[in-house]
């Protein structure tokens, strides 16, 4: 049981990846512009929670973090997304979810995982 003296105060960080990809949505029609081949600079962000470390004084180490998502962004940076196993119907949505469900038995800090389509559109999974 912790002691009062070393209880420590719940926080949230964030830590962002900025990807090239390309993509298109199969389940579209095809007078809709994504249906077609197009590249989007997607901005995915991973929030995490929990106690500061109280002899660290901090949740985790950023770089960890980016140590632990590197070999799934490098899945999907750089690539047609429709290639990456999980990823057929590639909306931002599902990269979303593939991404936390990828993410969080590896990172069990991870609370959400937002990414960003373009610099007005965003998805986050789960909902919080
Ligand atoms: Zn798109």
């Amino acid at each position: 049981m912790k002691s009062k003296g070393h209880q420590t105060q719940t926080v949230e960080i964030k830590k962002s990846f900025a990807i090239e990809s390309a993509r298109f949505l199969p389940n579209l029609p095809a007078s809709h512009p994504c249906a077609h081949t197009h590249g989007h600079s997607f901005k995915i962000t991973l929030r995490l929670r929990g106690p500061i470390n109280a002899k660290i004084g901090w949740l985790v180490d950023y770089n960890d973090i980016a140590k632990t998502a590197a070999p799934l962004i490098k899945k999907i940076d750089h690539k047609l997304l429709n290639d990456v196993p999980g990823l057929k119907n590639p909306t931002t949505e599902n990269i979303t979810v593939w991404l936390f469900e990828k993410l969080k038995p590896v990172m069990p800090e991870l609370v959400q995982v937002i990414i960003q389509e373009t610099s007005d559109t965003e998805c986050s999974y789960p909902v919080l």
